[in-house]
């Protein structure tokens, strides 16, 4: 076996990483590569005996950042941004490096208790009120999926996890339509299954925010307590991933209250945003929830993965996923926090660190100073492309999100051409964007969202926008 020399080779890969964000702004967003490319140029087995770590390093450096997609990049506008700080990467190094699993408050104490100082400085952060507890998820959808385990258990007076589900009533949860897939996916693997998640249609009146039809909630939950089946909880939706629509969270908190129903809110992108009071009021309401979900590696820079899960009680998450068996006991200590019991994973990675360091190192100001910038750009650009005689508007700007469309008088197939001019801009490798679908049609979203975005980097998105379309004919 050779020595490896530790120190060099992370003294190599820090030089790499600053080389690679300082020059990361020349590379293609999405990288011009086809599927089948990279696999091609693996060995099919492992080696015997280790290799050079010269050979490894310039095998990494040859393969794998030309065939990568640029989450970093400054004029990454598709999806929703994953964005990381410089800050957070340095956490993320030294929580590597002990290669800490946080499971049980023993097997890590400061982690522990800096998670609970760390989810309580966002909590503060983005206005909600001192009481909420919570931990931090490796994503959403793992939290989204521990809030509807927890909808489910509650609702059979927590006798499910015991004796499985069969035979008993359906039980039943309630979500709009423009809600993400990870609540279906949820509903899959709490054995509710997609045809118990209800979806409420929402309020497409012009000036609004996509919102769940309160009264047809209502009336849903009604007629399934009329066919006998049991309703548990409503999943509510602040910045859906499709167009950014947004519940009236209030109303909808207040018939949960009505129907002793749990509620999880998923603001895993908008909630980013919360640390601005200005922008609140798109969760007004929030303090009534039962279960909230933000993703900071989404808008805040923390990176991949980190999701602030906060709970109104965290009682009833903990009847839900706690399992003590024995080698997992700590005795002697009755009032310690172990959040593998607030989780689906047992081993956890320490994910409190780069929260630390993300939020002593930019201040809260320099975070809302970033979103603020993110939301005035995307307005500006959403205007400007509005008074493009070929483009239109489809949904207007919530926070930095929105959707046109190419619409030349010509074009006969909007969604084929619009498909074609994605991909075309793709391919000019200056910006990223991706689809979805509005109102029966293809639309483009775009989304602003990485840490060191410039108002130039927007400015450029005009640019390759209109010249790629006016580029490439109508037909
Ligand atoms: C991104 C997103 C999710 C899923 O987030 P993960 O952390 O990747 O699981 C869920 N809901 C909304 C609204 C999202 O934007």
């Amino acid at each position: 076996m050779n020595e490896f020399d530790f120190r060099q080779w992370s003294h190599k890969a820090a030089d790499w990483s600053a080389d690679y964000l300082e020059g990361i702004g020349d590379r293609p967003v999405r990288p011009r590569v086809t599927p089948g490319d990279i696999a091609a140029q693996i060995p099919p087995s492992p080696p015997e005996t280790g290799q050079a770590m010269e050979e490894i390093f310039a095998d990494f450096e040859s393969l794998i950042p030309g065939a990568m997609t640029h989450w970093q990049h400054p004029r990454f506008f598709a999806y929703f941004p994953s964005n990381a700080a410089p800050a957070a990467m340095v956490a993320e190094q030294l929580v590597t490096t002990m290669a800490a699993q946080c499971m049980l408050w023993q097997t890590s104490p400061a982690a522990t208790e800096l998670e609970i100082a760390m989810v309580d400085w966002l909590r503060q952060a983005v206005g909600l009120p001192n009481g909420f507890k919570g931990v931090f998820q490796d994503t959403a959808s793992s939290a989204t999926l521990c809030a509807v385990l927890t909808m489910r258990e509650r609702a059979l007076e927590w006798t499910g996890n015991q004796t499985g589900l069969a035979g008993g009533k359906r039980l039943r949860i309630y979500a709009s339509t423009r809600t993400h897939s990870s609540i279906d996916k949820a509903a899959w693997i709490a054995g509710i299954g997609q045809d118990n998640l209800v979806k409420i249609a929402t309020d497409d009146s012009p000036g609004g925010t996509f919102a769940m039809d309160a009264t047809a909630l209502k009336q849903a939950v009604a007629e399934d307590r009329a066919a006998g089946h049991l309703p548990a909880g409503i999943i509510i939706c602040v910045g859906g991933t499709s167009i950014g629509a947004c519940d009236n969270v209030a109303e909808i908190c207040a018939i949960a209250k009505e129907e002793g129903l749990y509620t999880h809110l998923d603001a895993a992108w908008a909630g980013s945003a919360m640390i601005c009071p200005e922008f609140r009021h798109l969760w007004a309401g929030a303090e009534e929830a039962d279960s909230i979900v933000l993703n900071p590696h989404k808008w805040l820079g923390s990176g991949i993965e980190c999701s602030a899960h906060f709970l109104r009680d965290p009682a009833p998450l903990l009847n839900t996923m706690a399992i003590r068996p024995e080698y997992l006991k700590t005795y002697g200590q009755d009032e310690i926090v172990n959040f593998s019991e607030w989780s689906v994973q047992l081993g956890r990675r320490f994910r409190a660190l780069k929260v630390w360091f993300l939020l002593r190192a930019y201040g809260l100001e320099g975070l809302r100073a970033r979103i603020r910038n993110h939301v005035a750009w995307t307005v500006k650009l959403a205007e400007r492309l509005a008074v493009e005689p070929d483009f239109e508007i489809t949904t207007p700007p919530i926070l930095s999100l929105f959707t046109f469309k190419y619409r030349p008088d010509a074009a006969d197939n909007l969604d084929a051409l619009n498909r074609r001019l994605i991909e075309a801009i793709n391919d000019d490798g200056r910006i990223y964007l991706t689809q979805t679908d509005f109102e029966g049609s293809q639309v483009i979203r775009f989304s602003a969202g990485q840490f060191d975005t410039r108002e130039a980097d927007v400015d450029i998105a005009f640019d390759v926008i209109t010249q790629v379309a006016r580029g490439m004919g109508t037909g």
